[in-house]
């Protein structure tokens, strides 16, 4: 994730970010397996992607903006990175401006000898910590806050490299999965509140960290668990697994949008098939808000999964109204919201011969900017639909996201600016409804929100945010001794 304050900024970086992360240790062909292993989870990112490798001796690695495939596909590229470990990053961005040093793997030399570091999420204290660095002489080469852990490990005074790494942790507040690689083996780990998923794989003698399940998949490795929240797990290269819990028990919080729209739908995350759950919030939307329709419709492909829900709970027939290209990438990570536009448009076109003179309930995972819902619901007017309803497979999206997934500011948000009819007026539906939060809830297999202790981290619906926002708070009233004014961190 990368700093958004000017300060740190030289280079013109306006990052908010989903990431993928991958590691393997103890295989032959590590960087070809984690090259894979990033294919699969490209969807987290593709602005940027990077793998470093470890071949007993030495660290080598290759970064490079675009998709995995653009960066690693030929074989002289794989070459360059030998050896038994590897770990690599994809990295999402919605503004450009990619840095090539802001691309991971990030690594330092440190005393204890070589350190690299693959980050999914954010930390929400990072401006601060940086601050508190720099001004003791720390000199920062990216404007990535993962290389804030990377000077916090440096500067720890404790022994082991073990114990320097959870010092730093103890002192990073937010979300962070991480695969670390050392001369030693690897360290993965999650944040207290799991906020980012990361799990745990065996291929042969080898282990295999990845933010998906699907990663697995992909590269023939068997699923043994996840990495629990606050969990750090060690790997050496003789295939010894330590767990340690140096955070204690805290009750976990993993992001509920993982289920919604991020993690892709045949992903096992939070021991729950995404897939399912997203069917079951779709089955929750149909109880919560039927509609008198001819056709349930998806906006392809996100809202696919909650639109069979609903279909098959409602009885209304499933029918594929939008036809997507497969040749365009996501729509909302184009930078200005002209190309936002025509990326709907190129992306999706209306199945006119199904949709003609009939009555339709659309099914989306969210509305953020409302860009998407606009276009589509104007598409299948001019297609000749009758009606066309709209339901949405999440709670509005109200809030910012602060822990590593990319949601606009609250100002673009068009939930944090509209009341639901606005919307409705603004998108032109002739109906608009939301899964209600504890729908939400009761779609992932829990009887409701539990307001008192929630079982996710719901804050881009609820605004409940379940760590403190330091940089946040400083950039609305920032301390005295700042020697600049904080802006804004993603
Ligand atoms: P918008 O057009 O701005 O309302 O964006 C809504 C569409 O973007 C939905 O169809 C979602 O599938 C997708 N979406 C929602 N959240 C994100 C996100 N954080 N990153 C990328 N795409 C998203």
């Amino acid at each position: 994730m990368t700093l958004t304050h000017p300060f740190f900024d030289a280079d013109g970086d306006k990052l908010r970010e989903e990431c993928g992360i991958f590691g393997v240790i103890g295989v032959n062909d590590a960087s070809a397996m984690t090259a894979l292993g990033l294919h699969a989870l490209q969807h987290r990112g593709q602005e940027a992607a990077g793998i470093t490798s470890f071949d007993g001796r030495e660290f080598y690695s290759r970064r490079g903006t675009g998709h995995v495939a653009e960066n690693f596909s030929s074989s002289e590229a794989i070459r360059e990175l030998p050896g038994h470990m590897a770990a690599g990053h994809v990295r999402y961005s919605t503004t450009g401006g990619a840095g090539l040093r802001n691309v991971q793997p990030l690594y330092a030399d440190l005393a204890s000898g070589g350190f690299a570091v693959a980050h999914n999420g954010n930390i929400s204290n990072a401006i601060r910590l940086r601050q508190d660095l720099v001004r003791k002489g720390a000199i920062f080469q990216s404007t990535s806050d993962t290389e804030v852990i990377i000077h916090l490990v440096a500067t720890s005074r404790y022994p082991t490299l073990l114990d320097r790494f959870v010092d730093a942790l103890r002192l990073v507040e937010g979300a962070y999965s991480l695969i670390c690689m050392t001369p030693e083996g690897m360290i993965a780990c999650r944040d207290p509140l799991g906020i980012r998923p990361l799990v745990m794989g065996k291929i042969g003698d080898g282990f295999i960290f990845a933010s998906e399940t699907v990663a697995l998949d992909v590269v023939g490795a068997e699923f043994l668990r996840q990495v629990e929240p606050g969990e750090l797990v060690q790997v050496d290269f003789e295939g010894n697994v330590f767990s340690h819990r140096p955070f204690g028990q805290i009750s976990a919080r993993p992001c509920i949008f993982e289920h919604v729209y991020f993690s892709r739908p045949d992903s096992i995350f939070d021991r729950r098939s995404v897939y399912s759950v997203r069917k079951e919030i779709g089955a929750q939307l149909a109880i919560e808000s039927p509609a008198e329709v001819d056709l349930v419709v998806p906006v392809p492909d996100s809202g696919v999964p909650a639109a069979i829900g609903y279909s098959q709970r409602s009885g209304i027939p499933f029918e594929l109204g939008i036809i997507r290209s497969h040749y365009v990438g996501r729509t909302f990570i184009q930078p200005s919201d002209s190309q936002r536009h025509s990326g709907v448009k190129r992306k999706h076109n209306a199945n006119r011969a199904l949709v003609e003179g009939k009555k339709l309930v659309l099914i989306d995972d969210s509305i953020v900017r409302g860009t998407t819902s606009l276009k589509i619901v104007e598409m299948m007017r001019e297609a000749g639909a009758k009606e066309v309803h709209m339901r949405i497979a999440s709670p509005p999206t109200m809030h910012s996201c602060f822990y590593g997934v990319d949601t606009p500011e609250r100002s673009k948000l068009l939930a944090a600016q509209m009341d639901v009819e606005a919307m409705r007026v603004f998108i032109k539906a002739d109906s608009l409804a939301f899964v209600s939060i504890d729908g939400l809830y009761r779609a992932v297999g829990e009887t409701g929100r539990n307001n008192t202790c929630p079982q996710y981290c719901d804050a881009c619906f609820t605004g409940d945010y379940p760590t403190s926002l330091t940089d946040l708070a400083d950039r609305e009233s920032p301390p005295a001794q700042l020697p600049f004014p904080v802006n804004r961190v993603a």
